[in-house]
């Protein structure tokens, strides 16, 4: 069986987790936490980090700093993992569902002014297989209508937005007023299973963002002598992660050139080798607009229909291949569908009956997606 997903080790992780333990600061924000998020303040010129528990947690974060009152709305696309509209759900928020794109399942721009009303104060790009949303776009009607954007790039660790109209080059994450990352066991490196990333691109919000991660106390500016006592001066909670934590995810960052560059290979292989059967019309590949870069961490296929999906991922089961589909619409699940005033979200509704991810991990090897791709050849050779 090849397994979907599997948690790739650099080999240095229980080396630092063994110097955490030995620095006898084992709670948050010591040195490992420090060294991460210098790491992404540095690479990727985000103006503040702060790790978190979970990405979860990190988007929770961002829905606080927003600062919503009962009623305000926030858009979110239906098609995305939970915590995307449960972190504004819990701050009182009314979650307003967006349609995905036809060509890929990022929240489609287009259709987003037309959900804009007095109320809107949030828009919520979330960067689906870490394939950027058009960033320009969402950033021009944030502008105009005077609205927040918060990244969900839980899943888009290294990658970017080029933009066509400045050319330049900005990585996802540090594009809205806020970001969420995770590093998540299922993502391209994670902090030994869970964890997150809030990244703070917006000045006017790194000090409340400090408070918040420290259960609502100024603790950091007592650290650094800007103030002579801490208190209670906000509200917040336990956001920081544990020193092993930062300590695993120290062993992934260092790496991530070579893990990006092996995913990157695999993902290339499997578009070569599937390619053919897009051309005979057998499903959809995935789609990397020119304003996007990929950053190969997920592969997906789209099937034609739910029946057609059913069986391919049962023949794959049968085969000993762990393929699996995606997020149910947050629009037609049990909790939220009677928080959406009704409206169709066609594209969503789609990916969500069609849409099969295949296994793609730092040590799945050429020869095993080679392997895939043929019993995926054989099953449309026979049933076609
Ligand atoms: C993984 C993921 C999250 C949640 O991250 P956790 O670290 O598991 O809490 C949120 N949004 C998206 C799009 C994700 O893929």
């Amino acid at each position: 069986m090849i397994n979907f997903n599997q948690p790739h080790l650099t080999g240095k992780e229980t080396h630092y987790m063994y110097e955490a333990v030995n620095t006898a600061k084992l709670s948050g924000n010591g040195m490992f936490t420090k060294r991460c998020q210098q790491w992404f303040e540095q690479r990727y010129g985000f103006r503040k980090c702060l790790l978190t528990t979970s990405g979860t947690d990190a988007l929770e974060m961002c829905a606080m700093l927003c600062n919503l009152k009962p009623g305000d709305e926030v858009i979110i696309p239906s098609y995305t993992f939970v915590s995307t509209a449960l972190a504004f759900l819990r701050e009182g928020a009314k979650v307003v569902f967006a349609d995905s794109m036809q060509r890929n399942p990022n929240i489609d721009a287009e259709t987003l002014e037309s959900l804009i009303t007095p109320r809107t104060k949030v828009i919520v790009p979330v960067h689906y297989a870490g394939v950027a949303c058009d960033m320009d776009a969402i950033m021009n009607i944030a502008k105009k209508h005077n609205l927040l954007v918060v990244e969900d790039a839980a899943q888009a660790i290294d990658s970017y937005f080029q933009s066509p109209i400045t050319n330049h080059q900005l990585p996802l994450g540090g594009i809205g007023h806020l970001a969420a990352f995770s590093f998540h066991e299922t993502k391209n490196v994670t902090a030994g299973g869970e964890g997150g990333l809030l990244v703070v691109n917006d000045e006017r919000f790194v000090r409340r963002a400090e408070i918040i991660w420290e259960k609502g106390t100024n603790r950091a500016e007592f650290f650094r002598g800007e103030v002579n006592k801490y208190g209670w001066v906000d509200i917040g909670s336990s956001f920081l992660p544990a020193e092993i934590n930062a300590a695993f995810l120290w062993a992934q960052l260092e790496n991530l050139d070579d893990i990006q560059a092996k995913r990157k290979a695999l993902w290339t292989r499997y578009y070569e080798l599937l390619k053919p059967l897009e051309e005979q019309g057998h499903f959809k590949m995935p789609d990397v607009p020119n304003y996007a870069t990929n950053n190969a961490h997920m592969f997906y296929i789209v099937l034609p229909s739910l029946e057609a999906r059913t069986a391919f991922l049962k023949y794959l089961k049968d085969n000993g291949v762990g393929a699996v589909f995606h997020y149910l619409s947050l629009h037609s699940s049990v909790y939220y569908a009677d928080k959406h005033d009704g409206r169709a979200l066609p594209q969503c509704d789609r990916y969500a009956d069609c849409l099969v991810r295949l296994p793609l991990f730092y040590d799945l090897t050429l020869e095993q997606v080679d392997h895939i791709c043929e019993i995926i050849s054989t099953y449309y050779l026979s049933h076609c």
